[in-house]
């Protein structure tokens, strides 16, 4: 473990404040700041201000902490746990420092260390679970960083967790022997069925769980988390998703999952890819899902991450089939799907007030059999349509909308690499779209999206998808005037 050459002057520890006294002496944003902070906790809070600021005084109503009206005197601070000298005066703060000491109470005076006894943390808030980030007071804006990084790194839920924790202490330490046992018992319960229930606020559930993991004496399945990875860049990943990153023992991942996503995860993670892009060698899905329910069943936290949205394009379905025939647990983790993320960096707006009111998501695959599909009839009554994986079907896609009565005219937009930096904006309309299968230097996922809603993109910086108009394909001029 790292360790600082430097010594720490200012020791880090928790301090028991319910129900004392902690006075606040201030009238401005600095008090309000301390206020704010001090706020969060369960101490009898008193604020000093004869003229607080209208955002005080709103403040200390809505929080109901009682403003004393009065001029600063040493009494005021006397036999607090903690005083904060927040009065944006010099000398004023001096004086309460001071008299702190002289008192004995521990203050802390704004932006003067030297008149501190001890410094206020960037606080991480999961009570009774609290993360203090401190610097001495040498960088607050790197403390308030550091406080955002695990912020992200922590469930909402680890508060009502913790307390669940607490009220279980006994029953773990009455039934499972200290060591291994026990540990692998708070482990589970930290981060499996229990912790699952919990984020999503059924706390019942998460004693139930846990009392059926306390049964189970040290021995737990495995589970498998369905994720999505988002479009490709790594900050459009959700929160979620990245926790569990972090506490997977396996990645199961697609090769349209970049590198850097994956590395989101453990560095001692297992990371298997799994294929599933044209002309890789990649695993068949019956493979796929038996790979997942054997991780599984050997206990252990798989992530299964998978381009966009798992639920969008993604086989989900058969993966939980097959969990749910195995008997395996597994959770369901949104992502930003391909067309999201497409329409995103078009800056086009999927659905448009008097213009579209709906979306489909196809891939138009369906379009080869003889009957139209029922998106093809949205499509032709003003729907939007993004089209995954479509572009070796593109010209048949053209061919059949304008043949069941779509105009050519309507505006196309493509985008290669949604999200990612080498990203391409093309832009044209459905009698250019056939050109895309042949536009062999587009070598990322492309996502297109059809309708008249694409008119009101942003085509500053996208290219013509092909230039002039393109004759319809054969099965185009065949159906042509066969009407909708
Ligand atoms: N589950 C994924 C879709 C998987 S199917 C999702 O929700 O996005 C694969 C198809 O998704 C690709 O053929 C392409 O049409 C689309 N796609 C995935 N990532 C993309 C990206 N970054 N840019 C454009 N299209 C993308």
């Amino acid at each position: 473990m790292a360790r600082s050459p430097q010594p720490i002057n200012a020791f880090p520890v928790f301090m028991r404040v319910a129900g004392r006294a902690v006075v606040i002496v201030g009238e401005g944003d600095e008090a309000l700041a301390k206020a704010r902070l001090m706020g969060e906790t369960s101490a009898a809070l008193k604020v000093i201000a004869q003229r607080p600021s209208a955002e005080l005084a709103a403040w200390a109503a809505g929080a109901g902490v009682d403003i004393l009206p009065l001029p600063y005197e040493p009494f005021l601070i006397e036999g607090a746990a903690l005083a904060f000298a927040a009065t944006g005066n010099e000398d004023l703060d001096r004086r309460i420092s001071d008299d702190a000491r002289r008192l004995g109470v521990p203050v802390n005076a704004v932006d003067r260390p030297e008149c501190c006894d001890f410094f206020t943390p960037a606080l991480v808030n999961r009570a009774p679970v609290v993360v203090a980030v401190g610097t001495e007071g040498a960088a607050p804006v790197l403390a308030q960083m550091i406080r955002a990084r695990i912020d992200r790194m922590l469930s909402p839920a680890l508060g009502p967790l913790a307390i669940l924790a607490a009220s279980l202490r006994a029953a773990v330490e009455n039934l499972l022997p200290k060591g291994a046992v026990r540990r692998a018992f708070w482990s589970e319960f930290f981060a499996g069925a229990p912790a699952r229930a919990m984020e999503v606020g059924h706390a019942d559930e998460a004693r139930a769980a846990a009392a059926e993991l306390l049964a189970r004496r040290g021995v737990y399945g495995g589970h498998v988390s369905l994720v999505g990875a988002g479009p490709g860049a790594e900050d459009l990943i959700t929160l979620r998703a990245q926790r569990l990153l972090l506490q997977a023992d396996v990645i199961v991942h697609d090769a349209l999952v970049p590198d850097a996503v994956v590395a989101l995860g453990r560095r001692d993670a297992e990371r298997i890819a799994v294929g599933k892009r044209k002309g890789c060698h990649s695993k068949t899905q019956s493979e796929i899902n038996d790979l997942l329910v054997s991780l599984a069943r050997d206990g252990r936290k798989v992530v299964r991450l998978k381009s966009g949205d798992p639920l969008v394009f993604g086989r989900a379905g058969e993966e939980m089939q097959a969990l749910r025939d195995a008997g395996v647990s597994y959770e369901i983790v949104p992502g930003v799907t391909a067309a999201l993320a497409a329409a995103a960096d078009f800056e086009l707006p999927l659905t448009l007030r008097g213009v579209s009111s709906s979306l489909v998501f196809t891939t138009g695959h369906d379009l080869k059999g003889e009957a139209l599909p029922d998106w093809a009839r949205l499509a032709i009554s003003g729907a939007t349509v993004a089209v995954y994986m479509g572009r070796s079907v593109a010209a048949d896609v053209a061919a059949r909308l304008v043949a069941a009565g779509l105009s050519p005219d309507t505006a196309v937009a493509v985008v290669e690499n949604a999200s990612l930096p080498g990203r391409r904006l093309l832009h044209g309309t459905l009698a250019d779209l056939p050109s895309l299968a042949g536009r062999d230097d587009l070598g990322g996922p492309v996502t297109t999206i059809i309708g008249d809603a694409v008119a009101g993109a942003d085509f500053r910086r996208s290219a013509p998808l092909a230039s002039g108009a393109r004759p319809l394909p054969e099965p185009a001029r065949r159906l042509e005037g066969a009407g909708a």
